[in-house]
């Protein structure tokens, strides 16, 4: 019903005080927020409408829609018809055509500067835009319009916030992220590939909490999402720390959940939570399940840090993925041959231990 509170409705779907608590302590913790501010996220949950919500496609794999759609926390029921009003997504929609073209036009109309445009996806320039089209008007008139009368845009996946696959060299349709496209919008970045839906969510909880879009770094990413390296929070960081590595695909290291770092993962560069939320209802995330960091929270990721299974010094642009705001490409650098003095200092102790003992130094 019109003026009901979100836990009004989320009620209504039976959703319980309990639940809606846990789900309030979840979001605290994504947003590497003190257990002390749960009851004030609570409150504003219960008091606050639920803000209304467009979501725009442009050139992607639609990987980002597939996130929304795995949500579990809340579930996507609870997401899409009582968290977030989401008045228009195109794969999602019940309405179609023209309906759907009025739809946005009402939105943006009817809410302006009040509602939240999230756009997947990058937008083409090239030719004048012709390569993405929808209902006549080029991606980028679009964005103008609707993130441009928007409170906030949320650039959800790679492609939307640094130009990702699309972009990367040739780059045939000369595509940008949203920011690029249109200048001088409010604009965070959900980096990923896919982003991870708990960072959405957890970017509305904290704007309904705090009257605020939360605090980002420099390349427009929320730090509660990108603040810390992946690296540090690792499961296979004792395997690194022991100079224990996979050297090739189904080893026995692989077989064993042993580190990466030789197989090419980006981890030690890399910036984001995803070994702490995990995807898919906190079930893995690729390192878990056998397979390096590719970096793909980062500008240019395709081709700064191709071939994907090359070790991390010798990946070319190496350091594109500095400590967020402080650490220059030059202090990643050392970070890197730090990273490789660890790893040989490692493997010059382990080859010492074996040559001393005359056991398997690599193994466990
Ligand atoms: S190099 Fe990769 S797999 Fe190894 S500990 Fe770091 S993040 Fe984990």
């Amino acid at each position: 019903m019109e003026g009901d509170s979100l836990f009004d409705k989320l009620s209504r779907r039976g959703v319980s005080r309990r639940d809606f608590i846990k789900f309030c302590s979840a979001m605290a913790a994504t947003l590497a927020l003190p257990s002390s501010l749960i009851p004030r996220i609570a409150e504003a949950l219960e008091k606050k409408q639920k803000p209304v919500l467009v979501w725009l496609e442009y050139q992607d794999c639609a990987g980002d829609t597939e996130a929304l759609l795995r949500a579990s926390k809340p579930t996507v029921g609870e997401l899409v018809l009582d968290i977030l009003s989401v008045d228009y997504h195109e794969t999602i929609m019940a309405p179609a055509g023209t309906q759907a073209e009025k739809s946005l036009t009402d939105v943006v109309k009817n809410h302006k500067g009040k509602y939240i445009a999230v756009v997947e996806g990058s937008i083409p320039l090239k030719d004048g835009g012709v390569y993405c089209c929808i209902g006549g008007k080029t991606a980028k008139d679009l964005a103008k319009e609707v993130c441009g009368n928007a409170l906030a845009t949320i650039a959800v996946g790679t492609c939307a916030a640094y130009g990702g696959i699309p972009a990367a060299r040739p780059n045939p349709t000369g595509a940008v992220s949203v920011k690029e496209a249109v200048p001088g919008i409010t604009v965070v970045n959900l980096p990923g590939c896919p982003m991870n839906v708990e960072n959405l969510t957890a970017t509305v909880v904290y704007y309904l909490t705090f009257g605020s879009l939360p605090a980002l770094d420099r390349l427009g990413r929320p730090y509660f999402a990108h603040g810390k390296r992946i690296h540090d929070n690792c499961e296979r960081r004792s395997h690194f720390d022991a100079g224990q590595f996979v050297r090739k695909w189904g080893d026995e290291g692989h077989r064993r959940g042993w580190c990466l770092y030789e197989m090419g993962c980006k981890g030690p560069e890399a910036y984001m939570n995803c070994p702490v939320i995990k995807y898919n209802e906190g079930t893995s995330w690729p390192v878990q399940a056998g397979h390096g960091c590719l970096g793909c929270a980062t500008p240019n990721f395709w081709d700064v840090n191709t071939p994907f299974y090359r070790r991390l010094p010798h990946v070319p642009g190496f350091g594109v993925e500095t400590t967020a705001d402080k650490i220059g490409v030059g202090i990643a650098a050392v970070a890197a041959a730090g990273v490789a003095a660890h790893a040989v200092a490692h493997a010059v102790r382990k080859k010492e231990s074996k040559e001393e003992t005359g056991t398997q130094g690599d193994k466990k």
